[in-house]
C-alpha cells in the first residue's frame, strides 16, 4: 500500500541545508550590526492573545481584517499567530516594567511571522523579520539612527544602491484626523472611479487609500490634499530635525507624501526601504513612529520608534543583485581513511583537531568505501583540504594532507603530531 507523502503548508517554506548558510550570514550580520548600536534580544512567542494584535494593529488594516491566523484554544481563549513583532515587544515591555518610569530601551527581535496572504515570490504566509524598537525618547535622532543603521546594513550587503529610502511624516493623531476628513471629502467627488476596496475604506480608513495599488486611484490621487500641508509646527519640525540628521548622515532619501504605512499606531516619522529589483514585493524594511502604542497597551505613554525587515527578501534581493556571498561549503577538512584501525585513526584525528582548532569544520567520512568514492564526496564538501590515512600511514604514524583546492599544490606527508599545527597555520 503507497502511503501519500505529506507536504508542508502553502506559503510555509522549509529552509535546506543549502540555504541556511545565507541566513545564517544574515543573521549574524544583524547580531553584530545591533550590537554595535548597543540594541539587545528579546523573544517573546509566537502566539499571543488575538486582542493584542487587534488593539495595536487596528481593527481596519488588512492584517486583521483579512491576514490572521486566528483560532480557539482548548479553554475557547481567542489566540493569533503574530503576523508581526511590534505589538508582542511592546506588551514584554510593558508588562516587565522595562519602559516604566521613562526607561529608555533598545531591543531587537527575530523570528517567524503568520500572514494568510496570497503566496508569491516574495510574498509568504511563514515568513522571517528582524525587527528592532526604541522606547523612551522622542527626538528625531533616534528615528534617524534607526533609519542609518539600515543604511549601513545595506552598505555592508552591496545593496546600497539598489534601495530607495522613501520617508514621510503621517503627523500626530489629532492632524490625521483633520486631514481624514479633508481627504475623504476629496475622494467623495471620484467615488464611482474607486475601486470596492477603496469604496470600502472611504468610511472605515481613508489613509490607506493612499498607497492603493489601484492605477485609476493612483491617477486620481494626484490632485488629493497632501498630507504635510495638514502637519503643525510641532511635526514639521520633527520631520526637519529627521533629514537634516539623515543628510548630515548621507543618507539620501525620498519625501513620499503618500506613505502612510498599513498598521494603525504610527504617528509622525514613517519610512520604508524600497527596491525594483523584486517586482511587485519591493519593500524589504519598514517602519516608523508609534507615540501611542504603549498607553493603548495599558502601559505608560512612552515614545517609541522601530523598524522591521522581511529576510525572505533580503535573501532575494541578494541573489537579484548579485550579491551572494561566498559561504564556503559544508566542511573545510574532509578525512578519509581505508580500514579498521585508519577509520579508528581518523576519528581520534578529528576530534583532536575539533578540540584545538574550534573553528574549522571537519568532516570525518563514516561508512567507508574505495578512497575514489571518498575523494569524491570531498570534493562535493568543498573542504579545501582532504587528509588521509591508509593501513600504511597507521604504521608509520602519518597523515597525508592533500590540498583540493588549490591547483598544482602537491599532497605532502607528515608526522600526526604536527598535523594540528600545519592545518592551523594554513587557514
Ligand atoms: P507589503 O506592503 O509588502 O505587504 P507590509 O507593509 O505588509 O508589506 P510590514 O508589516 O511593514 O509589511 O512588514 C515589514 C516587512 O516584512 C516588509 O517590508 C517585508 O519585507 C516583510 N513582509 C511583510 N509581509 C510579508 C510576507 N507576507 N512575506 C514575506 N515578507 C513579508
Ligand atoms: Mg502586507
Amino acid at each position: 500500500m503507497s502511503k501519500k507523502q505529506l507536504q508542508s503548508i502553502r506559503g510555509m517554506n522549509d529552509l535546506l541545508p543549502a540555504e541556511s548558510p545565507l541566513w545564517q550570514f544574515l543573521e549574524s550580520k544583524l547580531r553584530t550590526l545591533l550590537a554595535s548600536y548597543a540594541y539587545s534580544e528579546v523573544r517573546f512567542p509566537i502566539v499571543e492573545s488575538t486582542e493584542l494584535f487587534k488593539r495595536s494593529i487596528g481593527e481596519v488594516t488588512d492584517i486583521v481584517e483579512k491576514e490572521m491566523y486566528t483560532f480557539d484554544d482548548r479553554n475557547g481563549d481567542s489566540l493569533t499567530l503574530r503576523p508581526e513583532g511590534t505589538a508582542g515587544c511592546v506588551r514584554l515591555a510593558n508588562q516587565h516594567g522595562l519602559v516604566a518610569n521613562q526607561a529608555v530601551q533598545r531591543l531587537w527581535y527575530t523570528g517567524p511571522m503568520f500572514r494568510h496572504e496570497r503566496p508569491q515570490k516574495g510574498r509568504l504566509r511563514q515568513f522571517h523579520q528582524f525587527g528592532v524598537e526604541a522606547f523612551g525618547m522622542d527626538g528625531p535622532d533616534i528615528d534617524a539612527e534607526q533609519i542609518i543603521m539600515t543604511a549601513r546594513l545595506w552598505k555592508q550587503l552591496g545593496v546600497i544602491d539598489d534601495v530607495e529610502l522613501q520617508i514621510n511624516s503621517i503627523g500626530t493623531a489629532e492632524e490625521r484626523a483633520t486631514y481624514r476628513d479633508a481627504l475623504s471629502s476629496f475622494l467623495q467627488q471620484h467615488i464611482d472611479r474607486l475601486d470596492e476596496d477603496s469604496k470600502r475604506r472611504l468610511t472605515s480608513n481613508p489613509l490607506r487609500i493612499l498607497d492603493s495599488k489601484n492605477a485609476e486611484t493612483q491617477e486620481i490621487l494626484i490632485d488629493a490634499p497632501d498630507l504635510v500641508d495638514y502637519l503643525g509646527e510641532e511635526s514639521k519640525g520633527h520631520f526637519n530635525e529627521l533629514c537634516k540628521s539623515l543628510e548630515s548622515a548621507g543618507v539620501a532619501y525620498t519625501v513620499n507624501s503618500k506613505l502612510v504605512r498599513g498598521l494603525d499606531y504610527y504617528g509622525l516619522t514613517v519610512f520604508e526601504w524600497v527596491t525594483d529589483k523584486l517586482g511587485a514585493q519591493g519593500t524589504v524594511c519598514a517602519g516608523g513612529r508609534y507615540n501611542g502604542l504603549v498607553e493603548q497597551l495599558g502601559g505608560k505613554p512612552t515614545a517609541a520608534v522601530g523598524f522591521a525587515m522581511g529576510i525572505e527578501r533580503l535573501t532575494l534581493l541578494l541573489e537579484a543583485t548579485g550579491q551572494l556571498p561566498e559561504l564556503g561549503g559544508i566542511a573545510d577538512i574532509y578525512i578519509i581513511s581505508s580500514g579498521e584501525r585508519a577509520a579508528l585513526e581518523a576519528a581520534s584525528l578529528a576530534e583532536a583537531i575539533r578540540e584545538s582548532v574550534p573553528s574549522l569544520k571537519v568532516l570525518n567520512h563514516c561508512g567507508g568505501g574505495s578512497f575514489k568514492s571518498q575523494f569524491k564526496k570531498a570534493d562535493k564538501s568543498g573542504a579545501a583540504t582532504a587528509l588521509i590515512i591508509g593501513e600504511d600511514e597507521v604504521n608509520a604514524g602519518l597523515v597525508n594532507i592533500k590540498p583540493l583546492r588549490e591547483a598544482g599544490m602537491e599532497q605532502i606527508s607528515l608526522p600526526r603530531s604536527e598535523v594540528i599545527d600545519y592545518l592551523s597555520k594554513a587557514r
